[in-house]
Formats: structure tokens, sequence, C-alpha cells
């Protein structure tokens, strides 16, 4: 079992990779942003609350993200292994995933962390708004998430250097390319 955390700023392409790992390496995939907005989409107790949150652009508290986290890990207990996206995005958040990990007899193996600089990463969100229309990349929005980002979810960094499982990938270049680099680190 592999267990794997795809790190990086709103807009580094994290789904995109994400996509492609699960199909070469058949991962469940545990996106904590996708989780939410299915909530919002269908007005559930949890939509309701994190709703106002989310499309400000601020992380939702650590209690309710992480509980919604360990339900999905449970529903999945046949896993032949996960990949997280979007989560950690916090301190605490990586400490509950390496807790769960452990209590199944497992570990997170590899983060596998998307450089992109701040402002590739605005000219690409910028790009994506106008295609895709996402209720949460409106600018101000837009703004709120990449300051989230660059002020606490890059903390997350050090915890799992420190680890030794920290392995940065030049996330600048065609898909493939970068595709390539995640799978070097992982073979
Ligand atoms: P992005 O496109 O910025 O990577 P996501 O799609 O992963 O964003 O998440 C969208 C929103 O959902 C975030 O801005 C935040 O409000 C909320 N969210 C997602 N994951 C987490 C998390 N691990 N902790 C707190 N909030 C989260």
């Amino acid at each position: 079992m592999i267990n794997l955390v795809i790190f990086g700023p709103p807009g580094a392409g994290k789904g995109t990779q994400s996509e492609k790992l699960i199909q070469k390496y058949g991962f469940v995939h545990i996106s904590t942003g996708d989780l939410f907005r299915w909530h919002t989409k269908n007005d559930t107790p949890l939509g309701k609350r994190v709703k106002e949150i989310m499309n400000s652009g601020a992380l939702v508290p650590d209690d309710i993200t992480i509980a919604m986290l360990k339900e999905e890990l449970d529903k999945n207990p046949q896993a032949k292994g996960f990949l997280f996206d979007g989560f950690p995005r916090t301190v605490a958040q990586a400490e509950a995933l390496d807790r769960f990990m452990k209590e199944n007899n497992t570990a997170i193996h590899y983060v596998l962390a998307l450089d992109v600089s701040e402002k590739e990463v605005r000219d690409r969100i910028a790009k994506r708004r106008t295609i895709e229309n996402r209720a949460d990349d409106e600018e101000d929005k837009l703004n709120k998430r990449i300051t989230e980002y660059f002020t606490k979810t890059i903390h997350v960094l050090p915890y799992y250097e420190k680890a030794g499982r920290l392995n940065t990938v030049n996330g600048i270049g065609p898909i493939d390319e970068i595709f390539s680099r995640i799978t070097a680190v992982i073979k």
C-alpha cells in the first residue's frame, strides 16, 4: 500500500496530476476541496456550515475538515492506496493524517510538492476562471486563497521535510513532463 499527498498552491496543477496518478496507480482519490464542494452543492448540514467560509477563500476549521477526512477514510477500508489532494493544509491536519495512517498500520510514503511561483499560479488561475467559472475563483477570493496558502499551508512543508518525506517537483512545463517527474519520485 502506497499513500501519497499531492501538495501545492491553488492552480499548481494538483487536480490534473492527480487524475493521471489515479489512472496509473489506482489510488483512491481524496480531495477535500471536491468533498466540500459536493457538500455545498447538495446543501448538506456540513455544506451549510462551510459554504460561507469557502466562498471567502478562507480555510475551513481543522476540526470540521479532519472529521470529514476521517469519514472518507472509513468509507474505503479496501483501498490499495490513497492520494490526498488539498489535505493536509495545516500542521494539525498533517498530524491527524499521520495518526489515522498509523491506526491502519500504514503511513504517508510520499509528499509531492508541486513547485510553482506565485506569479505563475495567479496567471493560471486567471485563465482557469474564464474557462470553468468556478465560484471560488473570483478575484478577491483567489487572493485570499493564495494568501492562505503562502501564510498557513506552506508551514506543512517543514513538517514533512523533517520526516524526510518531502519531494519537491518542478511544477512548470508540459503536463506529461511534470507527470514524469512525479512518477520518477514514486519509483
Ligand atoms: P484550490 O483550488 O485552491 O487548491 P481546493 O479545491 O482544494 O482549492 O479547496 C477549495 C476550498 O475548500 C478551500 O479554499 C478551502 O476553503 C476549503 N478546503 C479544502 N481543503 C481544505 C483543508 N484541507 N483545510 C481547510 N479548508 C479546506
